[in-house]
């Protein structure tokens, strides 16, 4: 039986484009710090590469530093803006994700946590609030939001929370990990200073992402030694992955167009579900959304059970957040949006991208129903 891959947002199987362009500049063989000619073509390949990605996210080409992953791009905005001595307090909302929480708290920055609503909006009244009465003794307010929360793929207000960033003289760092390919991602229309991205959240490979950095971003170099990336993170550049990035993105933003057919490709599955079963959950469904992510909870039935049952019958998801460990834990993220342990430890995310069907949707539907049915019977009706 054909298995159905329904986990882009913890990796997206990689796209042709992507794959061409690492399998050709693997080829090209030589180091971009180099002078010889072939150097120069590394060198090259490196730099119109960093041209496209910053394009994808209309930001200055010479602020991209390209990086190991997101969660790099990530500590280096947040440890690289505390170094540079911006600020010696961080703003961060309850739903980002752990590298931004992590990094946060190890930056040796004081850590404020913005509130969510219950249906993960972060909540901008209470930035608002926050920031009428910073203390300038703290330096410049630094706040760190995600665009698209990537456990259920509600769109977050950056725009509105960028505008009252700015008029406090603020800094902001936007996570568009999850945004990237599935709603516009625009540095300038944003406000950010600094905006995280990573390959292989949109079929690029694993291992490579980027920070880009507007004019005015403050920050100190994390990672010593040589002088790559106009001296803001040393290290030979790994231009393959580079080369795939930027192949990656630019196929992503091409699927913007196709965004309605997933979108139809998700309401088929998220229906089939809430036929079958009006007690299940959709969690975040009354606010915006992205195309591509359900997050399902269903009293009774928990995620591991789910993951296993749905992986068993040819269908891969994840338990909320994909963790490390591969252990299932409560999410952070809807825990901070109010929910009980059953529903925090019992949700499961279907994740669709740029090869997702209709018939995927009706795999996942009969499946999980099946599985339902034997996990948590539904109640008979009077
Ligand atoms: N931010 C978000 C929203 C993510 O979903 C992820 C991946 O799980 C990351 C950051 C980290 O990205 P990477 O795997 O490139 O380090």
């Amino acid at each position: 039986m054909n298995r159905v891959y329904l986990d882009h947002a913890a990796t997206s199987p990689i796209r042709r484009e992507a794959a061409d362009a690492v399998a050709e500049a693997l080829r090209l063989g030589a180091n971009a710090s180099s002078v010889h000619a072939e150097g120069r073509r590394a060198r090259m390949a490196v730099e119109d590469a960093r041209a496209r990605v910053a394009d994808g996210v209309n930001a200055p080409a010479d602020g991209l530093v390209f990086t190991s992953g997101a969660t790099e791009a990530l500590n280096l905005a947040i440890h690289g803006g505390v170094a540079a001595g911006a600020t010696q307090r961080l703003l961060v909302s309850a739903i980002e994700h752990d590298a931004t929480l992590q990094a946060a708290r190890t930056s040796g920055a004081e850590v404020e946590v913005i509130p969510v609503t219950a249906e993960g909006v972060t909540d901008v009244g209470w930035l608002e609030q926050r920031l009428a009465r910073w203390d300038a003794a703290d330096g410049r307010p630094f706040v760190a939001l995600m665009l698209v929360n990537n456990e259920t793929g509600v769109i977050q207000p950056v725009e509105e929370a960028g505008r009252a960033v700015r008029a406090a003289n603020g800094l902001l760092l936007v996570d568009a990990v999850q945004a990237l390919g599935k709603i516009p991602v625009d540095m300038a229309a944003l406000g950010a200073n600094y905006i995280a991205i990573s390959a292989h959240k949109i079929g690029g490979p694993a291992g490579v992402g980027a920070l880009a950095l507007a004019e005015d971003a403050p920050l100190a170099r994390r990672v010593h030694g040589g002088g790559q990336e106009r001296g803001r993170r040393a290290g030979t550049e790994n231009l393959s992955g580079i080369a795939g990035l930027a192949a990656a993105v630019e196929a992503a933003l091409c699927d913007l167009s196709e965004i309605d057919r997933l979108s139809a490709v998700r309401d088929r599955l998220e229906s089939g579900v809430k036929t079958a079963r009006p007690d299940a959950l959709i969690v975040g469904d009354g606010a915006p959304r992205v195309a591509t992510i359900t997050c399902l909870a269903l009293e009774g039935f928990g995620a591991e059970t789910q993951v296993m049952a749905m992986d068993l019958a040819g269908v891969a998801v994840s338990a909320g957040a994909a963790c490390s460990s591969g252990k299932v834990r409560a999410s952070h993220v809807l825990a901070a949006m109010g929910a009980g342990p059953e529903i925090a430890g019992g949700a499961i995310r279907a994740s669709l991208g740029w090869n997702s069907r209709p018939e995927d949707a009706d795999r996942f539907v009969d499946a999980w129903v099946k599985a339902a049915e034997r996990a948590a019977p539904a109640r008979a009706t009077a």
